[in-house]
C-alpha cells in the first residue's frame, strides 16, 4: 500500500499536468489502491434461516425479495470494498481510528441508493425514525445495518474476536440451472398442453452461447403433444 501511494504521488501530478481526463485519474487511483486478494472464495456458507433472521432484524417488513437479493449479490460482488471497510473497523497502526461505517461503506450505500431508488426506504424500520433523519444520518444508519448483514454472511477478513484471518477473495456468481425448452406451451393443432417426454438419461447436455458467454451443461428438452403425437 505504501508503494501504491508513492506511485500515486508521482503519477497523479503528471496526469494533472498533462490535463488528462479526470476519469483516468480516478481509474489509476482505484487500481493502485486495490488490496491484494486471493483469486477466489466460496459463496457465504450460512443457513438460509440465519440470513433470513438477520434481514428481518435489520430491515423493514416491506423489503422485497428483489431488494434483498440485490443487496446480497452487491455484497458478494464487492469483496474489495468489504476488505477496505473491515480494515478501518480494525485499527492496528498508531493513531488509526476505528470507523464502524467507513467511507468505503458509505460509497457503497451511495451507489446502492441510486440503484434501488425509492426502494432504499424499505431498509428502514419504524424505530429508525426515517422522517427525522438527515441525509448523512440515513447513510450511517443503513451502513450499520449492512455491516451487520456482512458480518452475518461472514464477509469479513476478521474473526468475531477481531483476529485477522485473510483478505476476502473474489466470489464467483452462483450458477442457475438452465433448461432449453420448447417456446410454446400448447400444441398448435389441438391446443393440448405440450408434455416433456424424454427420459432422464436421454436428456442431452449442451453448451449454450449467449453473447460472448458460454453456459455449460444446459439441458436440452423436447416436448410432444400426446394427443396428436407431434413433437
Ligand atoms: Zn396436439
Amino acid at each position: 500500500m505504501t508503494h501504491s501511494w508513492l506511485v500515486l504521488a508521482i503519477v497523479v501530478p503528471i496526469l494533472n499536468a498533462l490535463m488528462l481526463n479526470a476519469w483516468l485519474v480516478v481509474i489509476v487511483t482505484t487500481c493502485l489502491c486495490l488490496p491484494m486478494v486471493n483469486a477466489s472464495a466460496p459463496f457465504p456458507d450460512i443457513a438460509f434461516s440465519t440470513f433470513s433472521q438477520s434481514i428481518q432484524d435489520q430491515f423493514g417488513t416491506e423489503i422485497t425479495l428483489a431488494t434483498v437479493l440485490t443487496l446480497l449479490l452487491s455484497l458478494t460482488n464487492n469483496t474489495d470494498m468489504l476488505n477496505l471497510h473491515s480494515r478501518q473497523k480494525h485499527p492496528s497502526g498508531e493513531g488509526e481510528i476505528k470507523q464502524t461505517v467507513s467511507g468505503w461503506m458509505k460509497a457503497f450505500i451511495w451507489h446502492l441508493q441510486s440503484h434501488l431508488g425509492a426502494e432504499i426506504d424499505t431498509l428502514f424500520q419504524p424505530s429508525d425514525n426515517l422522517p427525522v433523519l438527515s441525509r448523512d444520518a440515513r447513510i450511517t444508519r443503513i451502513g450499520h445495518k449492512i455491516d451487520t448483514i456482512a458480518e452475518t454472511l461472514q464477509l469479513t477478513p476478521y474473526t468475531t474476536n477481531g483476529q485477522f484471518r485473510g483478505w476476502l477473495g473474489n466470489i464467483p456468481d452462483l450458477t442457475p440451472v438452465r433448461l432449453l425448452c420448447p417456446i410454446t406451451a400448447e400444441c398448435r393443432t389441438c391446443k393440448w398442453a405440450i408434455h416433456q417426454v424424454v427420459r432422464e438419461r436421454d436428456v442431452p447436455a449442451v453448451n449454450l452461447c449467449e453473447g460472448a458467454k458460454v453456459h455449460h451443461n444446459v439441458a436440452l428438452l423436447t416436448g410432444s403433444c400426446t394427443k396428436c403425437q407431434v413433437q
